[in-house]
């Protein structure tokens, strides 16, 4: 990589980018053995079945390192069977981060319970443990925390305040699949998981989820909520009250995985380990080219951790304006996209902003759905949660390479080093950031 500053492309100079990318961000890698395992449930009819998705369940189960897996329609669905294993009910208080997909806990209201919002660490961008504790009351039953884009949370201080509180832990691991915190899994340090594999997760296999546990009670709760083909007979239920209540589904939710989901992933989990080191590999690399670039910093644990980052979902850098005179990541974000990358400011709006979780009756209550159950006003208003609401300002989207291509990367990574070290030219035209910067989800419909 060159070492002087060269002329941005948004003042007239040559783009970074210059070699053709071709399939370095086609994801998932789709082969005929894909093609043949869903070709199969189709031709036999069994699209609706459970036996290849049990299949799929035993595989994901020995592979993250767990006793029990159960399929999904979406991750969704198997966070919300999550909450309903843990006992959460009318009343309860779950704790989540604010910046995270809204599925992290959105579904706890279909539960009659609410949600307060913890923060976020500003490096690790996953819930803060040092915010935790104080928030916990005797209504809260269970953490959400969210391995947030790939990275993986700080999980041995948040155990230690859970079980010293006795409350659950669910790990949402929709971004994080395959990643390591000191050496382990994540997934095997809660009480239960909940886990999304639609198409844009880094372990994609279509429209499904997946919750996995250790916990026998934790299972069979989340299976008699929304698997009712499982929940039929007595001597399969070993959770004496769940016998009783056998034969229908106690949510009245029909959550099953679609088979051709499950064929597909059974595919995709025998390859995953490897495509996720390639990605691994490209990505450290990536980051390795822009250690020292004033302003940025990589998302990703410290080397020498024992911890990895999964998948790299939705990879995305942090942004230290301060260490360039104060531009806006939205103005740096235009200069990298003029060198021909893809760059855009924020990632997931923090959800305690939306009117969803302050003013909005979605069951009639008579009262806003947040607090319709709770035993006080949970409410956190704008300016609550200083260190979430600063997370758009101090991030931005980088390319998710699938491959380890040393050219491409590094002009990639050039790019963000070109907009970085010419901050000063690019102050002059800065408009600073707009109101509401980043957005409620990531994946692009098609
Ligand atoms: C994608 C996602 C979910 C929801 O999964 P679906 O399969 O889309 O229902 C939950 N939590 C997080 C953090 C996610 O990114």
């Amino acid at each position: 990589m060159a070492k002087k500053i060269e002329k941005l492309a948004l003042f007239g100079g040559p783009k970074a980018v210059q070699t053709a990318v071709g399939d370095m961000f086609t994801w998932p890698i789709i082969t005929a053995e894909d093609e043949a395992a869903a070709l199969d449930v189709l031709r036999r009819r069994a699209m609706s079945g459970s036996d290849v998705t049990m299949q799929f369940e035993k595989d994901y189960a020995a592979w993250q390192g767990n006793k029990f897996a159960l399929g999904y329609s979406s991750g969704t669905a198997a966070i919300q069977g999550a909450m309903y294993g843990c006992g959460v009910g009318i009343g309860d208080e779950i704790i989540a981060p604010s910046v995270t997909y809204w599925a992290s806990c959105l579904q706890v209201y279909s539960l009659g319970a609410t949600v307060v919002f913890a923060e976020v660490d500003r490096d690790t961008l996953c819930i803060d443990p040092r915010d935790i504790e104080r928030r916990i009351t005797d209504r809260t039953k269970a953490i959400v925390v969210v391995h947030y884009l790939g990275h993986p949370a700080d999980m041995d201080p948040i155990m230690k305040i859970a079980r010293k509180r006795g409350v659950k832990v669910i790990e949402d691991i929709s971004h994080a699949q395959g990643a390591l915190y000191k050496g382990k899994k994540v997934g095997t340090f809660g009480d239960v998981s909940g886990i999304s594999l639609m198409s844009g997760k880094s372990l994609a296999i279509g429209e499904a989820g997946i919750l996995t546990t250790d916990n026998r009670e934790i299972y069979e709760r989340a299976f008699a909520w929304g698997h009712y083909e499982r929940f039929q007979k007595p001597e399969q239920v070993e959770t004496p009250y769940l016998k009783d209540w056998v034969g229908l589904p106690l949510g009245g939710y029909k959550y099953r995985m679609h088979q051709m989901s499950a064929a597909v992933g059974r595919v995709q989990l025998k390859y995953y380990d490897a495509r996720m080191k390639e990605i691994q590999k490209a990505m450290n690399y990536f980051w390795d080219l822009l250690e020292g670039v004033p302003g940025l910093r990589a998302h990703r644990p410290a080397k020498r951790s024992k911890s990895t980052m999964g998948g790299w979902y939705a990879a995305h850098g942090l942004y230290r304006p301060e260490e360039l005179g104060g531009l806006s990541v939205t103005r740096f974000c235009e200069a990298v996209r003029a060198e021909g990358v893809g760059c855009s400011p924020g990632a997931n709006t923090p959800l305690h902003r939306h009117p969803l979780f302050l003013t909005a009756d979605i069951y009639g209550h008579g009262k806003p759905t947040r607090i319709a159950n709770a035993s006080r006003d949970v409410r956190q208003w704008p300016g609550s949660l200083p260190v979430s609401e600063a997370v758009p300002a101090e991030t931005y989207g980088i390319p998710w390479f699938k491959h380890y291509r040393p050219q491409i990367i590094e002009e990639h990574a050039n790019a963000f080093r070109k907009a970085a070290l010419n901050y000063k030219q690019l102050l002059k035209d800065d408009k600073g950031n707009p109101e509401k910067l980043g957005g409620w989800h990531f994946f692009a419909h098609r």
